[in-house]
């Protein structure tokens, strides 16, 4: 996971890094396992993500465990492939936003990543030709078809 170049991941390679602190919520280190999963930034687009695909609450210990999160939450067919792409788009949309602060300066609110990843979800949804009926209200009901 040090791929992704975090202050943690920097350290490791010798990188001296003056801000060690989460851009996002200024409290956490910035790591993989804290942006992603303990990050409060990043809890409140996941607690969205749980009540509007109506799964249970999404709980992270691991980035594994983002990647894997469609196989477990009890969807089948379109829903989970649905829930899986929205899942991925909320983790680019989560490190675009921790860039954002990171290096702009930016306070990036989690309302504002939601509002993204809905309207972003909804472009890559749609663009399947099976899916190019689904309306935009449909889409924010979690209603896939
Ligand atoms: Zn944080």
């Amino acid at each position: 996971m040090n791929k992704i170049a975090t202050v943690e991941a920097l350290k490791h390679r010798n990188f001296n890094v003056q801000d060690e602190s989460c851009a996002l919520c200024g409290d956490g280190e910035d790591s993989v396992s804290h942006i992603f999963s303990a990050c409060y930034t990043a809890s409140v687009v996941w607690n969205h993500i749980s009540r509007w695909a109506k799964v249970q609450n999404l709980f992270f210990f691991g980035f594994k465990d983002i990647v894997e999160i469609h196989e477990h939450v009890g969807l089948s067919g379109e829903k989970k492939e649905a829930f899986k792409g929205i899942v991925r788009i909320a983790v680019w949309l989560i490190w675009k936003a921790r860039n954002k602060a990171r290096f702009e300066n930016k306070e990036v609110r989690a309302d504002v990543i939601i509002s993204e990843l809905k309207a972003s979800g909804f472009l890559w949804f749609k663009s399947r030709s099976r899916f190019k009926n689904l309306s935009w209200q449909n889409w924010c009901k979690f209603v896939i078809m």
